[in-house]
């Protein structure tokens, strides 16, 4: 039987609509700074794609685009002036930062109620200890995915593949704390194929092209690919072999129009999220 597709193109589209509905019935234009150090090509379609959609939802957005021989000090320096800022709610810097960077020094320096990123330590350890900081974009939009696709999450069997800060630690966190019985697998796992095949959720963030192959789904789970990688031949693959993977899974996202577009959705729920914390509205 062929899975069903879960759309996050409509979906992540329906809580941009929500998200909109909300802005424009505050007192206030929610303010977004995205900050972009040098020329990644892949960082400029990002924070365009950002910037866009922050700007359809009715928000203050802007991008500060500052060259990539900045100094640590000076990226830290406009950061501060963020933080101070009191018409910015939300401060994104865009990763990956040019490597006389460091990255953990700068995501740091933001301010924890203005991280709608959600990768400060101090929004990673409320998550790790129960919840009530800003939540990373990418698993959260997962958790919305999952929900979308009436995945019943309580004593379900998941594994995460991955396990980076941004995505596969937040989206193990997330899954925990909705009761599943979570599995973190990673590149020294032994038997990786055996332990997706145990999985009634299946979450695949690894970066590599269609490493998932159908044979390690379950029949009847939900998997989520996170992955975004280019093939040699120029298509852009998930971390999960679809067509095979579509055989024996109940729902599967698509690569791409699943994961991608949640992400800048929660971005401005994120975004949202802050502004009303923040200034109490
Ligand atoms: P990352 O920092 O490179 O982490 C990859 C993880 O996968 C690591 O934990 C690594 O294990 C594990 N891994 C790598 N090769 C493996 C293998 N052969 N077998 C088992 N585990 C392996 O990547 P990331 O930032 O988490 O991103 C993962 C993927 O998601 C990428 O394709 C990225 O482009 C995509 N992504 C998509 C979105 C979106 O909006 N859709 C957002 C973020 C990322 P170790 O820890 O042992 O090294």
């Amino acid at each position: 039987m062929a899975a069903t597709l879960i759309d996050g193109k409509a979906i992540g589209a329906a809580i941009r609509r929500a998200v909109a509905g909300r802005v424009a019935a505050l007192p206030f234009r929610p303010g977004l700074r995205v900050v972009r150090v040098g020329d990644d090509p892949a960082s400029g379609v990002y924070v365009r794609n950002k910037d866009r959609a922050a700007a359809e939802a009715g928000f203050d957005s802007t991008t500060l685009h500052l060259p990539g021989t900045t100094e640590e000090a000076a990226l830290l320096a406009e950061v501060a002036r963020l933080n101070a800022d009191a018409a910015v709610d939300g401060i994104l810097v865009q990763l990956p930062l040019p490597r006389h960077i460091d990255a953990a020094r700068i995501i740091a320096a933001v301010a924890p109620e203005k991280d709608v990123d959600g990768f400060h330590p101090l929004n990673a350890g409320r998550l790790a200890t129960g919840g009530g900081g800003l939540v990373p974009c990418t698993p959260k939009g997962v958790m919305h995915l999952l929900r979308a696709a009436g995945c019943a999450l309580p004593g379900a069997r998941a594994v995460v593949l991955g396990r980076s800060a941004i995505v596969g630690r937040p989206m193990a966190q997330l899954l925990l704390a909705a009761d599943c019985t979570v599995t973190v697998a990673h590149s020294r796992t032994r038997d990786l194929a055996a332990e997706c095949r145990r999985a009634e959720i299946l979450v695949a963030a690894v970066g590599r092209a269609e490493m998932v192959r159908g044979d390690w789904i379950a029949d009847g789970a939900i998997v989520i690919d996170v992955g975004i990688n280019r093939t040699a031949d120029g298509r852009l693959v998930g971390d999960v072999a679809f067509a095979e993977a579509s055989r024996h899974a109940a729902a599967i996202t698509p690569v791409p129009g699943g994961v991608g577009p949640m992400t800048i959705a929660c971005l401005l729920e994120n975004t949202l999220e802050a502004a009303v914390a923040r200034r109490g509205a």
